[in-house]
């Protein structure tokens, strides 16, 4: 065998060892493919200007050289043959759906004229700008709504965390994530962090292996059910009965933190009251969940000090009932005295992007620069009101509707960035909507079933090829420098954000600047400089900084209207609504909707993620797709069973609205009665089952989780109508 230094400089090519004899170079990035709390730091092999190679860098702290599936297939996405390589306009009068290739300054030049005409005829509100994925050019999208004059800036986050973090807001005034490190009993509620938070995964696995108890909540059988000491298997949208039902456990039982609810709490006796009616056997009934292990779990988690809650991002609040129900679950956090404390559910500050840090910056000075008195109201203000008290966007699942009917005031236009407009619920209705706009522009990697839609597509560079400030809960940062060259003509969204600002004619003295200056001004309050970054390419701690304290409303109380924790919920009672958080069934479900069940009698849910997708975006990555080429539904074997449906049969997957085809996936990873179908397939999409306003009256999310439909066997079908990329 050959030793490395008689290797030849082929031999160490075809190896991929990095070195000067090879020309290979080990170049720092990060994987932007999934959301910012996550985005791994990458080693990317470089040679001759080209990646050859990727793996997780071992030195970051955040992932320590581990990359997920999707992560691990990014040559597969940079060098993607369908990569959109110079700016596109639709030729001629569009109808054609054809486009032509055109240069930068003139497709900027056509927007900006575009945008201002409209904002001349119909005011800038018309115009709505949007951030689907990635999600790392937001606070500069939103800046520029803002100073454009819209306050129409929204988000994918329209389905996705902001009605959890809203259920938090109206208990808490605030949300605390669970400080695993320090827990001793988790309850994972809805969450499934080995197919969606891989590095958050590992610290799980460290935990429990260190004697943490884990209690799982949710329908499915995951990979956390392996590690679970109690697995909770609830009937889908039943969420709020359950948590009801444990926290009449705690307090008939006198396991709450009867010195926190005392001094810290507004609204208990109302709350323990109503709680009294979910006895274990009626929470039982409600929610399929075995009365004895309902008391378990909640013997286990108030008695096992301390104790940390982790919940999904959007799992819970995908019904009809969501707000309410994660409300629900969030009490039992306070009721225990674990909000808060070390190893129960920590506040720490957001930083930059969602992602908990610890330190203060001007980023919501910076994405915010315009007062909303200012403004036109958001779409979906009067609808949502408690959405438009607590976030800071327009809600974009009531943007088709208002494009629809003109009411408040006619929506004409659309720059978003990364759309999909599979994401709303009936998506057809989305779809038809944005024909509708008499002007839409896409920013995008690849030419999506969205992007066809637009007037104008721009290209956008992938994390490889620009610049990005990237900072981690672990208090660390990164500047990104490209690690090779733009694909085609392809642009970093920010600098794209940047120019429209300009041809815009805002005279904005920070948009002017560029991305770097404006990170400069954001980072500021923690002294942090770009330039200085550039120097560590590896990235760094943020050091000098004070740490998160424990326990701080104990200092300057909760940032409720009460200023305790809230067990009904001011800003509710405010509104009209039920403060208390009240247990509903979903808008159709085998109880609310028995006449449908009876046509329609399995629970449909939708939305899960698996370890290959991130939603549609590592659709056309074969590494990826080969794990999954086709739509499947996972659909318990006694439900198939009865049907006669055999393993990867055809079956038609139909709901009061539409149907589609699907190949049975025959798995006791579902329970009986239920299904799952994951979302966003181009020839099998499952939000075209949903109807468009089957949605949460208070946060406006979809209830992409708790649907009734029926299976039946089909004739299996041509492939080629199922095989898209999206
Ligand atoms: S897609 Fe995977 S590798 Fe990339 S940031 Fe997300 S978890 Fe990390």
């Amino acid at each position: 065998m050959k030793n490395i230094d008689s290797l030849l400089s082929d031999d160490l090519i075809k190896a991929k060892i990095p070195g000067e004899t090879s020309g290979i170079e080990i170049k720092k990035t990060i994987c932007s493919i999934c959301n910012p709390t996550t985005h791994c730091g990458i080693d990317a092999y470089v040679r001759n200007g080209t990646v050859i190679k990727v793996e997780g860098s071992l030195n970051h702290p955040h992932n320590e050289g581990t990359l997920c599936c999707k992560g691990a297939a990014s040559r597969q996405y940079i060098y993607h043959p369908e990569r959109i390589k110079a700016p596109l306009r639709k030729k001629g009068d569009g109808k054609s759906g054809l486009f032509e290739a055109i240069d930068w300054d003139s497709a900027l030049d056509d927007i900006a004229s575009r945008l201002q005409k409209i904002k001349v005829d119909s005011g800038p509100e018309a115009v709505v700008f949007f951030a689907g994925y990635s999600k790392w050019m937001r606070p500069f999208l939103q800046r520029l709504a803002h100073l454009f004059g819209t306050p129409n800036y929204c988000s994918e986050s329209s389905t996705c965390f902001f009605a959890t973090l809203i259920s938090s807001m109206l208990t808490y005034g605030d949300m605390g994530g669970p400080d695993v490190e320090h827990a001793r009993c988790l309850m994972m509620w809805s969450a499934n962090p080995m197919h969606s938070e891989t590095p958050d995964a590992r610290h799980l696995m460290d935990a429990k292996q260190n004697g943490m108890k884990i209690i799982e909540v949710g329908p499915f059988l995951t990979p956390m059910s392996r590690l679970a000491d109690l697995h909770l298997r609830l009937r889908p949208g039943t969420s709020g009965a359950l948590a009801l039902g444990m926290a009449n456990i705690i307090i008939q039982e006198n396991l709450h933190d009867l010195a926190f609810v005392s001094k810290w709490s507004y609204g208990f006796d109302a709350f323990k009251t109503y709680a009294a009616e979910f006895t274990p056997s009626v929470t039982s009934q409600i929610t399929n969940v075995p009365a004895g292990l309902i008391i378990k779990a909640a013997r286990l988690y108030a008695t096992t000090k301390p104790a940390a809650m982790y919940n999904g991002a959007s799992a819970t609040v995908h019904h009809t009932n969501g707000v309410q129900n994660h409300r629900a679950i969030v009490t039992l956090i306070g009721l225990t005295g674990n909000f808060d404390c070390k190893g129960g559910n920590k506040v720490i500050s957001p930083s930059y992007c969602h992602v908990p840090a610890g330190f203060v910056t001007r980023e919501a000075e910076f994405e915010h620069p315009c007062p909303w008195d200012g403004m036109a109201p958001r779409a979906g203000h009067d609808r949502f009101p408690i959405w438009s008290a607590v976030v800071n966007e327009a809600q974009a699942m009531h943007v088709p509707t208002q494009i629809d009917t003109g009411v408040p005031y006619p929506i004409r236009a659309m720059v978003a960035f990364g759309l999909n407009y599979r994401m709303w619920p009936g998506s057809d209705h989305m779809q038809a909507s944005l024909k509708k706009l008499d002007f839409l522009v896409d920013v995008d990697l690849f030419m999506t079933d969205s992007a066809k839609l637009a007037d104008i597509v721009l290209p956008a560079a992938s994390s490889f090829e620009r610049s990005e400030m990237k900072i981690w809960p672990e208090r660390y940062a990164m500047w990104t420098q490209p690690v090779i060259a733009p694909i085609g003509q392809s642009r970093s969204d920010i600098d794209i954000i940047c120019d429209l600002a300009d041809r815009l004619n805002l005279n904005d003295p920070l948009l002017s600047q560029g991305h770097e200056a404006c990170m400069d001004w954001i980072m500021a309050p923690i002294g942090l400089k770009m330039a200085e970054l550039k120097v560590s390419p590896q990235g760094r701690f943020i050091e000098n900084q004070p740490l998160t304290p424990y326990l701080k409303y104990e200092k300057d109380g909760f940032a409720t209207p009460t200023g305790k924790m809230e067990f009904t919920s001011s800003l509710l009672a405010e509104a009209g609504l039920d403060p208390l958080p009240r247990y509903m069934e979903p808008a159709i479900s085998p109880v609310s909707t028995p006449h449908i069940a009876e046509k329609y009698p399995l629970v449909l849910t939708t939305g899960a993620r698996l370890p290959m997708f991130i939603h549609s975006r590592t659709f056309r990555l074969p590494w990826n797709r080969m794990i999954r080429p086709d739509p499947k539904l996972d659909l318990n074997p006694l439900d198939a069973r009865s049907r006669q449906i055999s393993h990867n049969d055809w079956v038609q997957l139909e709901t009061p609205r539409a149907s589609i085809k699907v190949r049975a996936n025959i798995t006791e990873i579902t329970p009986p009665g239920v299904v799952n179908m994951y979302h966003a397939f181009p020839g099998a999409d499952v939000n075209l089952l949903i109807e468009p306003d089957y949605l949460d009256p208070i946060s406006g999310y979809p209830g992409f989780k708790s649907l009734l439909c029926q299976i039946n066997k089909t004739d299996n079908i041509d492939k080629e109508c199922l095989c898209g990329h999206n």
